[in-house]
């Protein structure tokens, strides 16, 4: 399923194959898509335009509205939303977590209110590893609890054993349904998450013990949730040695263009998050030469694209002025061109990255754009 070709110091370049969609080249940006759809009115048939290899979407939303049976009637997400290629769901976990309310987290699972009518939901391994079935997708995500940071010691060390036991309920349950005769997708795999908020020694202890249940790949949960940046990397340091070689690596919901090369220099593969469709739609776009604001007056008669160096849709097409004109008029166009150029962007520094280590360059790629990228032009 997936191969490392390259080593450069602990980045990887690496092949991933799925049951849907040709071969994914790591490091990989997935480009998320909560409720089957990329927020700014971006669809699956643009996606393939914009150079993303991998969808994600969200096991609570879906499961809410319009419910995992109605995409199972409806014959899965790839039908459902028309895209052929790979797709990962989340296991809800997150949005538990941090969108529902009156959570009770018992042995069992979570009893939580839903954040759109307020109905009692209960949501544990089992149900969790059902509805990704029902949906369909190429990568399941375990079910976990994700902490509030700072979280205590005690209930940071009692949560990432829960989530351990979790994780071979999770184990157990996928098996069983990706044997029964009318899954979905039988070949949908399972990535277990690693947690322990920002205590190393819990964070290696529970990275030890999941990697000795047979997932389809490992992924590092709970970070980038207010924790300061280094505080991030310096856990990802202590957890990555005693992540399987063999098998891919997520760094869940990281991050700026600058996070991503760096999670990349520690050993990272996969990486997602809503940042370039939520910073779009607020005017600020990514370039080469660093962030910029539409918004601002000094592009009011810019007949410049966003970036001079982009080819996406959006700069092969209009101007700067253009754009800030859509987005004062609050016209829906400025979010559809912004999200796809923000998209296009950290899709292409992916690519960039992959020809970096390819050509075993990448230690200068990192110096050069690591820090650039994460200031304004
Ligand atoms: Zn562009």
């Amino acid at each position: 399923m997936f191969k490392v070709i390259k080593y450069e110091g602990k980045a990887r370049r690496g092949k991933f194959q799925c049951a849907h969609g040709g071969e994914v080249q790591t490091p990989v940006f997935m480009n998320v898509g909560t409720q089957a759809a990329i927020k700014g009115g971006v669809s699956a048939l643009d996606l393939k335009e914009l150079g993303c290899q991998i969808e994600l979407s969200n096991t609570y939303h879906l499961h809410l509205r319009p419910s995992d049976d109605v995409v199972r009637q409806m014959g899965g997400l790839h039908k459902f939303m028309h895209w052929d290629g790979p797709i990962l769901t989340d296991s809800g976990g997150f949005q538990v977590f941090s969108l529902a309310g009156l959570r009770k987290i018992k042995e069992e699972g979570v009893t939580f209110a839903s954040h759109l009518d307020g109905h009692h939901i209960f949501m544990g391994p089992e149900e969790s590893m059902r509805i990704q079935s029902n949906l369909g997708s190429d990568i399941a995500m375990a079910f976990d609890e994700c902490v509030e940071n700072p979280a205590p010691y005690k209930y940071a060390k009692d949560s990432c054993e829960r989530t351990l036991r979790w994780l071979e309920r999770c184990k157990a349950e996928h098996d069983k349904l990706n044997s029964l005769p009318d899954t979905v997708n039988p070949g949908q795999m399972l990535f277990g998450i690693n947690q322990g908020a920002t205590f190393e020694d819990l964070r290696i202890w529970h990275m030890k013990e999941i990697a000795k249940i047979d997932c389809d790949g490992y992924a590092i949960g709970g970070l980038a949730v207010g924790e300061p940046t280094q505080v991030m990397y310096d856990i990802i340091d202590a957890v990555e040695p005693y992540m399987p070689q063999d098998k891919p690596r997520y760094l869940m919901g990281v991050g700026t263009p600058s996070n991503i090369i760096e999670g990349v220099a520690r050993g990272v593969d996969f990486f997602d998050c809503v940042m370039p469709a939520r910073n779009a739609r607020h005017g600020k776009l990514f370039t080469w030469g660093g962030a910029i604001n539409l918004k601002n007056e000094k592009y009011k008669l810019d007949e410049r694209s966003i970036d001079e160096r982009c080819d996406c849709p959006t700069c092969r097409n209009f101007s700067r002025a253009y754009l800030r004109h859509l987005f004062k008029a609050d016209e829906m166009l400025a979010l559809r061109l912004a999200v796809m150029h923000n998209l296009y962007f950290y899709n292409k520094l992916t690519e960039h990255i992959r020809d970096a280590l390819d050509a075993g360059e990448f230690a200068a790629f990192r110096a050069e754009y690591s820090e650039k990228l994460s200031e304004r032009a």
